[in-house]
């Protein structure tokens, strides 16, 4: 007999219940939607880019120019820190499809499939699940690969992957061909990770799996799991029910405390406004300094007198990044903003050699400064 559930099991919702079947009652049943991730982000927007250069009817395959001019138009920007990181991971982009491209161009052949959409069911139990790419090999067996956008894997994952021997079974049942291998690719350093076609037992006990897992969502058994590793991370952790006495809300609470944060959370936000009308009003009386001659002026209550304030400048980023990442410092930048390196160049604890190639890769630039002080 079928079973009723919120949605399809899928591999990522099967591991969620697993890790978590508090998390997966938030996220699937409640449907309350996680924030974006600017990791899910760029695999998307890399994925997109190579079913794209994949998803061809005929020959040719596409070019490099357009393959890059498809991950601009569809690069998926939620979960960025700040327009900077989101600079530098669509540079990363650009540069990992240019590597890929140049290898794959020379071993170009249209898949059997890409992005193919499975559905399925298994003891009544529905499945669905997208496959990045099925090759068919001469003896008409398949090849399934699975792109990698994070962190590499290791081969003993790969050798029990659970999300691969769904794919094997789901290609198998459904396309009626043997699958001969399995991929993982992880792109960013084209590194191809490949196993022989998963035991029968991996199936079986992957079939097992999806069929507890339906009938404890069917019973409604969604006990939180708490684990420090997976909380800190959670979404859901400000509304979970382990960490009810962890969160203070206006509703649980509505005692002064909320009151002072608010007045807090707006002030921060008043000495932003004025920061930036501040810096508008330096500009413009330099500006004005600069072209009448004046070194000094007085309004009724302040005087401001000219200066200079000498600051870095790169013109090379990637390689100051490059540089900061080799000297395992890339924690400190977070990315190669002119202030943050000169911030990391005047650390004491920086070593010397880090601070003079850092210097060569740079200039120093004198730029106008304004003083005031009250008459
Ligand atoms: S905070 Fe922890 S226990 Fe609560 S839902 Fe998230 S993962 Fe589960």
């Amino acid at each position: 007999m079928d079973l009723v559930l919120p949605r399809p099991l899928s591999h990522s919702s099967i591991s969620m219940y697993s890790e978590c079947p508090q998390k997966y009652k938030f996220r699937y049943v409640d449907k309350i939607p996680e924030k974006p991730k600017h990791f899910f982000s760029f695999g998307q927007s890399v994925h997109s880019a190579l079913e794209y250069f994949y998803g061809v009817k005929t020959l040719p395959p596409p070019s490099l120019k357009e393959l890059l001019a498809h991950f601009k138009e569809h690069w998926v920007r939620g979960g960025y820190r700040d327009e900077a990181q989101e600079a530098e991971y669509f540079q990363d982009g650009k540069h990992i499809l240019t590597k890929f491209y140049d290898k794959h161009i020379q071993d170009y052949a249209i898949p059997f499939f890409v992005e193919y959409e499975f559905k399925l069911k298994v003891e009544g139990v529905p499945v669905i699940g997208y496959v990045d790419r099925i090759d068919k090999l001469p003896d008409g067996r398949l090849a399934v690969l699975d792109y990698k956008t994070g962190k590499s894997l290791s081969s003993a994952r790969v050798e029990t992957d659970a999300q691969l021997t769904m794919y094997q079974m789901a290609c198998e049942e459904l396309l009626g061909a043997e699958v001969a291998r399995l991929t993982f690719y992880h792109v960013p350093t084209l590194k191809e990770q490949v196993v022989e076609r998963h035991p029968k037992k991996l199936v079986e006990g992957l079939r097992a799996k999806i069929v507890t897992t339906a009938e404890s969502i069917v019973k409604g058994a969604f006990e939180p799991k708490p684990d420090e590793k997976v909380c800190r991370w959670c979404d859901y952790k400000p509304i979970c029910p382990v960490y009810r006495d962890s969160y203070q809300t206006p509703e649980t609470d509505p005692d002064e405390l909320a009151g002072l944060i608010d007045r807090y959370g707006e002030l921060q936000e008043r000495l932003a406004e004025a920061a930036e009308e501040a810096g508008q009003l330096k500009a413009d009386i330099l500006a004005s300094l600069v072209k009448k001659g004046f070194v000094r002026a007085f309004g009724k209550k302040f005087q401001v007198s000219r200066a200079a304030a000498e600051k870095w400048e790169f013109a090379d980023k990637k390689k100051v990044l490059e540089l900061i990442k080799k000297a395992g410092l890339y924690e400190k930048v977070l990315a190669p903003s002119a202030p943050k390196v000169e911030q990391l160049m005047s650390d004491p604890a920086l070593p010397a050699d880090l601070r003079a190639r850092l210097g060569e890769l740079g200039v120093r630039v004198e730029t106008p400064d304004l003083k005031v002080k009250p008459l």
